[in-house]
């Protein structure tokens, strides 16, 4: 058999560069997806070096990969010179890589550590479905299992060692790493070391001990969320010398963002799933009652579905989301509970059923979808009530400072909900990255620009019923108490503060409740309003809305959308991007299934979803192009390929027109 690393010569599209909108940095390099936006580094071009060379035919021998994501190939190669290196890459960005192929590529040892136990043994099943020998040892093994790996890791058989922080305390542990031939250690998930981060792990900050003990070997820090001061946090504490940073953009291209206004919640989710029957995602909800109310009402309309949150049992949440992560079930409905450590890479949508409390929250539930690199879609129901009850449940905290912080977040979500920007620039703006696009065309205001009118009249009314109530009270009030005297409420707290003989009393009756509110939300976004946190949130006039009010000043309004709905299919989510012969996708995608329960193991761990569409695409046929495939590596050409070419060819042989009719372009 020819080398499958000669043959690469069938143009294939990178997913991770398809479809994408570039983030271009300094005028430098537009195709990068992610390029470092602190410029701590400033990558000259890789070299065509026996070091690279090397490096490209191992990610093409073992993983099937015919290039690297950004920052992969730098962060691999200040590895392999010996450097420390801290890599902060979205997720979805290919860290496990960044360690597994310097391990390869030299003799000895990697030791992994890894929080998520959960997660070992599949990324150990990965590894060794791609021919690389590693194992993990955690609290999960028993005595004779454990026994075996030690016996085997004195033996130097093994290439990349998992291993859980507390391990590291356990005495003798350290000793017997010294005798292993260790060359490398990666600490994923570093910001679990930081107490300022989400996710703080106290046995993390054994890993300072690792330095001392090991002060020759390369470190690397590897993270998907780390604000400033964790990242200072995790340089720190590691005691990483001279670490070079690799810090990757924030953007996922791959994900469409979109906000539905929130009607009959059930129906418009219910819609979504069922245009995407194939397909898995994610729906987070508020509450535990209402992860399980979704999951059953789901199921009742034939959506396979299941309840996730911390209110189960152990046993119960680790079955449902085993049967998530092995394609048994569809849909999982969860709080925020579920997510950390589920590396599915085919999760294709995930939708905000209620309000999530902050933005970063809401960035890292969404970057749970197509971790593969495919187009998936992030999607978040939106009401105003959502507003009002969160409001209700912070003002329920006893701690002020925590109530003004959790206020302050939720404005920000507000924001980036009823905001008419690109989705995707608020949401880097928050991470302090600048989006300097003008559209992203991958979320729902840049395909759908939301319609403007010129708001001036209703802006005035607004803000001239503000300073009449402050004028005639000599006090402020809330968002709700204006739209009641302008909608000519007759409620109590109206009636008695004299409210009804305002001249701003009952000149609204143009808009509803929900439309003034909007017009009020987007007057404070746009600076001519503040809202004061700390007293209540009562409305103030800025100078700038003091001056448009004294001038006035013509000021544009998004047109309302209460009314308009639309829960649609966007775009070529459908064909995960990559067009193929879907029933073939079909067929093939049951083979993985197939395969993965005789083995026990997860089915992307047989094929990615990206590996079987380009199969679908291409049809390949013998082992030569099969290996042209991305995703087919040696060992999995040899293990599976047979099976996968059987399937494809008797699929040919009932539909011989198939590769013909899909791949060309209707008429
Ligand atoms: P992270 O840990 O950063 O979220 P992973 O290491 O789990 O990301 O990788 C995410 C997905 O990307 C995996 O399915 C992996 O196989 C795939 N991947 C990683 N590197 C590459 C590459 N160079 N080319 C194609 N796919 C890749
Ligand atoms: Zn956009």
């Amino acid at each position: 058999m020819q080398d499958p690393i000669q043959s690469t010569h069938i143009p294939r599209m990178n997913s991770f560069r398809g479809n994408v909108t570039t983030k271009t940095v300094q005028g430098k390099n537009p195709n990068s997806l992610f390029t470092p936006h602190h410029s701590l580094l400033t990558l000259p071009p890789m070299p065509a070096t026996n070091e690279t060379e090397s490096m490209r035919s191992a990610l093409r021998r073992y993983f099937g990969h015919d290039s690297f994501r950004p920052l992969q190939e730098e962060i691999i190669t200040a590895s392999l010179s010996g450097d420390d290196v801290f890599a902060l890459l979205p997720t979805g960005g290919g860290k496990s890589l960044c360690y597994q192929l310097p391990a390869i590529l030299e003799d000895g040892l990697t030791v992994v550590v890894s929080p998520l136990i959960a997660l070992m043994k599949d990324q150990v099943d990965g590894l060794e479905a791609n021919g690389i020998r590693a194992t993990y040892l955690n609290s999960s093994l028993n005595k004779t299992e454990a026994r075996k790996r030690y016996a085997k890791l004195f033996a130097g058989e093994y290439t990349i060692l998992y291993v859980a922080p507390e391990r590291l305390m356990l005495s003798g542990f350290l000793d017997d790493l010294k005798q292993w031939n260790v060359t490398r250690f990666a600490v994923d998930e570093a910001h679990c070391i930081s107490e300022w981060g989400h996710d703080f792990r106290p046995e993390y900050r054994q890993l300072s001990n690792l330095r001392r003990l090991f002060p020759e070997l390369p470190f690397m820090a590897l993270t998907a969320t780390a604000t400033e001061r964790v990242r200072d946090d995790i340089l720190a504490q590691l005691q990483l010398k001279n670490a070079k940073t690799f810090v990757a953009s924030f953007n996922r291209p791959n994900l469409d963002y979109c906000v539905e206004t929130k009607q009959a919640v059930f129906q418009q989710i219910l819609r979504y799933i069922q245009s995407k029957p194939f397909e898995s995602g994610i729906v987070y909800c508020y509450s535990r009652k209402a992860t399980e109310t979704l999951a059953d009402k789901l199921r009742q309309s034939g959506v396979e579905a299941l309840p996730y949150h911390a209110g189960m049992t152990p046993l119960k949440r680790a079955e449902n989301q085993e049967a998530f992560i092995r394609d048994e079930i569809k849909v999982i409905c969860a709080t925020i509970a579920f997510g950390m450590g589920i590396d599915k890479p085919n999760v294709r949508y995930v939708i905000h059923q209620d309000l999530p409390k902050n933005i970063e929250g809401y960035y890292q539930e969404t970057g749970r979808a197509g971790r593969d690199g495919l187009p998936s879609d992030c999607i978040l129901f939106f009401s105003p009530g959502d507003v009002a009850k969160q409001l209700q449940f912070i003002s329920d905290k006893s701690n002020p400072k925590e109530r003004d912080v959790a206020t302050t977040q939720l404005r920000q979500m507000v924001h980036y909900a009823e905001s008419s920007e690109c989705r995707r620039k608020v949401l880097m703006g928050y991470f302090s990255e600048d989006w300097p696009h003008e559209s992203c065309s991958n979320c729902d205001n840049c395909r759908n620009p939301k319609q403007c009118f010129d708001g001036t009249l209703p802006a005035q009314k607004f803000m001239s019923c503000i300073f009449r109530v402050n004028q005639a009270s000599g006090f402020g009030v809330g968002i709700n108490h204006i739209v009641d005297v302008l909608l000519g409420s007759k409620n109590e707290k109206v009636l008695k503060w004299g409210h009804d003989r305002l001249s701003t009393y009952n000149i609204g009756q143009e808009y509803r409740r929900p439309e003034w509110q909007a017009f009020g939300r987007e007057l404070i976004r746009n600076g001519y309003i503040e809202q004061l946190t700390e007293k209540h949130s009562i409305l103030e006039l800025t100078s700038k809305g003091k001056s448009a009010l004294r001038e006035r000043s013509p000021i544009t309004l998004t047109q309302p959308s209460i009314s308009k709905k639309s829960t649609q299919p966007r775009r070529s989510s459908d064909t995960g991007g990559i067009d193929c012969n879907e029933a073939l996708f079909a067929t093939l995608r049951t083979l993985r299934k197939e395969l993965a329960a005789e083995q026990g193991v997860p089915p992307y761990i047989v094929f990615s979803d990206v590996t079987l569409r380009e199969m679908a695409r291409d049809f390949p046929i013998d082992a030569d192009q099969m290996s042209d495939i991305s995703g087919v590596g040696m060992a999995k050409l040899e293990k599976y390929g047979n099976v996968f070419i059987e399937a494809i060819t008797e699929f040919l042989d009932a539909n011989p027109d198939a590769g013909i009719d899909d791949l060309q372009p209707s008429v």
